[in-house]
C-alpha cells in the first residue's frame, strides 16, 4: 500500500526523486544503512520504529533499487541484512545536504544531537555535500565518515555498495 499518491511518473525529476527520497523514515533507513547498521532489529531498535513501518521501507527501498538484501550467518543461521546498491550509494550527497543545510539552520536539543559528515582523507568536517570544503576532494561513501556522538566518539567511516568497509 502506497504511502500516498504515486509522484514516480512526473515529468519533473525531483518530483521522481522525491518519490523515494522524500519519505523521512526511508532516508533514515538509509542512514543506518550507511552506517553499517543494516539489520532488521538493530535498525529498529536505533529508530524506535515499528515492525510494520520498518518492513514497508524497506521493501519500497529494495523494489526501488537502493538496497538489496544479503545473507550472513548468525551463529549458524543464515539470515538476511540490507546493503547499498551502487544507487543507493549515489543518495549519499543527498542525505549529507540535508544534514549540514540542518546543522546550519535548525537548533540541536542536545550536544550529542549534531551530525558531521567527515571527509575520512583529511579528517575535517565538510560543509558541501559532495565535495570536501577543505581539501577539494569529491566525497563518495569510500572516503566519508559521519560523526555522531550519540553513537561514537570517533567518526563512523560509511559502508559502500561493495559492502566493504573503506579504509580510513
Ligand atoms: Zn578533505
Amino acid at each position: 500500500m502506497p504511502l500516498r499518491s504515486d509522484w514516480s511518473q512526473r515529468t519533473c525529476s525531483m518530483a521522481r526523486g522525491l518519490d523515494i527520497l522524500g519519505d523521512p523514515w526511508s532516508v533514515l533507513v538509509l542512514r543506518e544503512v550507511f552506517f553499517g547498521n543494516g539489520r532488521f532489529d538493530a535498525m529498529k531498535a536505533r529508530l524506535e520504529v515499528a515492525d510494520s513501518v520498518l518492513t514497508k521501507r524497506l521493501a519500497g527501498l529494495v523494489e526501488s533499487g537502493l538496497l538489496e538484501k544479503k545473507a550472513y550467518d548468525d551463529g549458524g543461521r543464515t539470515r538476511q541484512e540490507y546493503v547499498l546498491t551502487p544507487m543507493g550509494e549515489d543518495a549519499l550527497p543527498v542525505l549529507n545536504a540535508v544534514t549540514i543545510w540542518a546543522e546550519k539552520h535548525l537548533p540541536a536539543p542536545s550536544a550529542q544531537a549534531h551530525l558531521y559528515v567527515i571527509h575520512t582523507g583529511c579528517g575535517k568536517p565538510t560543509t558541501s555535500a559532495d565535495t570536501c570544503t577543505w581539501c577539494g576532494e569529491r566525497l563518495t561513501a569510500a572516503n566519508t565518515s559521519w560523526h555522531s556522538r550519540s553513537r561514537s566518539e570517533q567518526p563512523i567511516p560509511l559502508s559502500t555498495a561493495s559492502g566493504k568497509e573503506p579504509a580510513a
